[in-house]
């Protein structure tokens, strides 16, 4: 029986947020783009309590809880906790299929205690980087998915295809992933507004409603029949260098110095590789944790060391540190050239 798990952060941009804002811990926290026509990109637990939720008009969500914070995306501080945590999952299973900047589906077959080894992964997660995530266990992607988000935050179900039936035979249909609105309204139309209505339906009228493909895919998923693959496919879309100093550096030009050792050293290593990349990225932590990663994409690909030193020197020069830094990295990414089959880059899994 393959054993499919789904792992995602609770309420993630806005505890990343609350991470490097402790002031903000037990508030309503609502993390929202500014202008008329902004919504809700993440609300804190403590906003939902009031109504608020993801993709909602701002202005709605302020009348609802007018007093909670509004903070502005921080995308690259959201991709950094993303590569942290993904780093850790990758750490405990192999099989990872990353969905999203916060969610994996993660194949456990083949582990000994799998519940053991989740819940291992959960408190290590939260040890490194003070976010909770939930996850759902399961025989197939619908079910874990369906699981992991049945008692958010700090979720932890295991369900068999059966269990989860039953548990959510009345809920609607929607529940069900790749089940959107429309079809759900259809659904409705027809009388059917439960999962188990779905799971139970005529195939032969579901297929003359939604044609055969799409009615048979229906009733499966009414079921909670799905895929138990997960595609592991690890592309390596960058390369990087960073170090962590035991004394924060407060000199500019000495971190200039020690940037342009990090492009060095990386670019050997694409050289050997034989790797050319076209964006060259520096990642700069300050002595109070605060991170931020400057890129530049060049019009060619390169592994010159000279060509990656001097970007990454003038990214630092542009940034100019506030504080003494704690941390410097260098990333090549975006690679072309004969050694990569040339995959679409995903941006959001480019751990920087
Ligand atoms: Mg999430």
């Amino acid at each position: 029986m393959p054993c499919i798990a789904h792992l995602d952060v609770d309420a993630f941009y806005a505890s990343v947020e609350v991470g490097r804002r402790p002031e903000l811990r037990g508030l309503p926290v609502i993390v929202s783009g500014s202008g008329p026509r902004a919504v809700v990109t993440t609300a804190s637990y403590e906003a939902r309590a009031f109504g608020v939720g993801s993709a909602m008009p701002t202005s709605r969500a302020r009348r609802l809880c007018p007093q909670a914070v509004l903070v502005p995306p921080d995308f690259a501080a959201y991709r950094a906790a993303s590569a942290q945590v993904m780093q850790l999952v990758r750490g405990q299973v192999d099989a990872v299929e990353v969905v999203g900047l916060d969610e994996a589906y993660l194949d456990l077959d083949g582990l000994v205690a799998p519940r053991a080894a989740m819940r291992r992964l959960v408190a290590q997660i939260h040890a490194r980087t003070g976010l909770t995530a939930s996850v759902g266990i399961g025989p197939n992607r619908l079910v874990a998915k369906i699981a992991s988000d049945a008692e958010k935050p700090r979720g932890f179900v295991v369900l068999s295809r059966e269990e989860a039936c039953a548990r959510f035979a009345a809920a609607s249909p929607g529940l069900v992933p790749g089940v959107g609105p429309k079809t759900v309204a259809r659904l409705a139309a027809m009388g059917i507004a439960t999962l188990a209505a779905l799971g139970d339906a005529d195939e032969e009228v579901l297929c003359a409603r939604f044609g055969a493909n799409h009615g048979r895919d229906l009733r499966a998923r009414g079921q909670l029949r799905g895929s138990a693959t997960v595609s592991a496919v690890r592309i390596a879309v960058s390369e990087s260098r960073e170090r962590t100093f035991d004394v924060d550096v407060a000199d500019g030009s000495e971190q200039e110095a020690i940037l342009r050792r990090l492009a060095g050293e990386l670019c050997e290593r694409l050289a050997r590789q034989q790797r050319r990349g076209r964006t060259v990225a520096i990642k700069v932590r300050l002595g109070d944790f605060t991170t931020v990663t400057r890129a530049r994409t060049l019009p060619t690909a390169t592994n010159e060391p000279r060509v990656v030193a001097d970007v990454a020197a003038a990214l630092l020069r542009a940034y100019a540190p506030a504080r003494p830094v704690r941390l410097l990295g260098v990333r090549v990414a975006a690679f072309a050239g004969a050694a990569d089959a040339a995959p679409a880059v995903d941006q959001l899994a480019l751990p920087l």
